[in-house]
């Protein structure tokens, strides 16, 4: 199935553990493959080790740094400058919404939202990404 074929590896970057478990089960349903991290610094250390990553969903509020300060952080490496960042807010910070994309947020996603249009937003992102970035990313990763 082609869309299984084109599933990529997701970083899930939220706190909230339950949000963490339905996310991954609704990914890993559709083919994607997930990692998840709790915090901003580790979600750092994740994607700038594990070239696999094709995508990063952001939560905007997490214990230590803020979402939009861990995509700026993203965008300043040149290991993980060209990954798509998905970022959730929920509905009360969308004020957020403007300094998250001058920090390079690529779209956003209002909590709550519908799972599958979580997932379908995720999967054009991912293709977008084009092949040869996925390419680069395939003979970076060591493991
Ligand atoms: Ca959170």
């Amino acid at each position: 199935m082609v869309a299984r074929i084109m599933a990529g590896k997701i970083l899930i970057v939220e706190d909230e553990v339950d949000l963490v478990f339905a996310l991954e089960y609704a990914f890993r349903r559709e083919g994607f493959r997930t990692i998840a991290a709790h915090s901003g610094v580790q979600a750092l250390a994740i994607a700038e080790g594990d070239a696999g990553v094709d995508l990063v969903l952001l939560d905007l509020m997490l214990p230590d740094l803020q979402g939009t300060e861990v995509c700026r952080r993203l965008r300043a490496s040149e290991r993980t400058r060209h990954l798509p960042v998905l970022m959730m807010t929920a509905r009360a910070e969308s004020v957020d919404v403007e300094a998250g994309y001058a920090a390079g947020v690529d779209d956003y996603i209002i909590k709550p939202f519908r799972m599958q249009e979580l997932v379908a937003r995720v999967r054009a992102a991912v293709r977008r990404r084009g092949p040869v970035v996925r390419a680069a990313a395939a003979v970076h990763a060591s493991v």
